[in-house]
């Protein structure tokens, strides 16, 4: 019998698994997939590398075997596969040791959602997370990479709403002379709706996107931009391994989150593991290799093997890219692209 409840090299349990469905993505976000890079001629994963809906939750199930209780389904973008309902119901079904429901969530660009919030929620979807990088309509076409319309994505997250979904988490990614201009903005109208906004330090993940530290915005100074307009209150994480650093409005009007990957690196808790859509575990944002688990799926194993070789693999881990980054002793190894991995 495999381990119920495997710890890393660190003492880190197994506890959120994301899930990325697909390579593919509407959207060229010149920090993700940037189009000079990512164009016509770009070969994505064929269909038959990709794992079947069947086979993501046989595998979403081995994880909760070993202690998953959060599960994250992202992409590339996760609305661009068809008949998305049908996975979020079969994830939906299953269920914790403990008879409890998992909780079930997922992280889109959001230019979908006016038409698949509704099926998403009655498939058993319990909330998204949509990408929104500016409410300026020219600032978030150029952040896009295809002229996409902010007004779609607004629209999109009010269906999310409408549909029960929220509250919604909107994930904003501020590149330094881009659109760190627009924070109050953001942060205006996300208390006025009632979202929970989190701003996300830009990453040196991949390759292809040129990533220079003088293009993050530290999360300190979003923290001291927005508390000088509306005071703020450190809040304490709701779980271990919770990435978002809270704060509270002092006048209880919401909240808002940092996540400061780069300026204040949390490896410590990370209790994280993600499949990318070949089928292929990370036990790091930033590793350069993943293992496969797709290869003995379709060779047969049966899951209390596959638990044990995830169970393996997991307590062989021993990532800490973020913190050692920080400490700036070494240079930075091969790693796999955001898009194929879902952040
Ligand atoms: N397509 C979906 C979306 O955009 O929400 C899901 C996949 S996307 C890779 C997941 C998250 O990663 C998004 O919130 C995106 O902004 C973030 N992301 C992508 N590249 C990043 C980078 N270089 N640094 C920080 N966050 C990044
Ligand atoms: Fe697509 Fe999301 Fe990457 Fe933007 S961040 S290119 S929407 S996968
Ligand atoms: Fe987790 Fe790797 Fe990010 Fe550290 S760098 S928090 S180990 S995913």
């Amino acid at each position: 019998m495999p381990p119920a409840a495997p710890r890393d090299r660190l003492g880190r349990a197994l506890h959120d698994l994301r899930i990325s469905i697909t390579d593919r993505c509407n959207f060229r976000c010149p920090y993700c997939m940037p189009s000079e890079v990512f164009g016509r001629d770009y070969e994505f994963l064929p269909h038959d590398q990709i794992l079947r809906y069947e086979e993501i939750a046989r595998l979403a199930s081995v994880f909760v075997g070993l202690g998953v209780r959060k599960l994250r389904i992202t992409g590339g973008e996760p609305t661009v596969r068809r008949g998305l309902p049908e996975l979020v119901a079969m994830l939906a079904a299953l269920r914790a040791p403990d008879g409890e429901p998992l909780d079930l969530a997922m992280t889109t660009n959001g230019s979908a959602l006016r038409h698949l919030s509704r099926p998403l929620a009655d498939a058993g979807l319990r909330r998204v997370t949509v990408s929104l990088d500016s409410l300026d309509d020219a600032t978030f076409r150029r952040m896009n990479g295809i002229d996409f319309p902010v007004a779609k994505v607004l629209d999109g997250i009010d269906a999310a709403v409408e549909a029960g979904l929220g509250p919604v988490k909107v994930n904003v990614v501020l590149k330094r002379g881009e659109n760190d201009g627009g924070i109050l903005d953001l942060a205006r109208w996300a208390r006025d709706a009632g979202h929970v906004l989190r701003f996300i330090e830009y990453m040196d993940v991949g390759t292809t996107n040129g990533w220079r530290l003088d293009e993050v915005v530290a999360a300190m100074e979003v923290i001291e931009t927005i508390g000088r307009e509306w005071p703020l209150e450190a809040a304490s994480p709701q779980y271990t391994g919770e990435v978002a650093e809270r704060w509270r409005y002092a006048d209880g009007r919401g909240e808002i989150g940092v996540i400061a990957s780069v300026t204040r690196p949390f490896c410590g808790d990370c209790t994280r593991a993600r499949i990318s859509a070949e089928g292929k575990l990370y036990t790091c944002l930033f590793s350069a290799i993943g293992h496969d688990l797709r290869g003995p799926m379709r060779a047969g194993e049966s899951d209390d093997g596959l638990a044990d070789l995830v169970a393996g693999l997991w307590g062989a881990r021993d990532d800490r890219y973020s913190e050692r980054r920080a400490a700036a002793t070494e240079r930075p190894l091969p790693k796999i692209e955001m898009f194929a991995l879902g952040g």
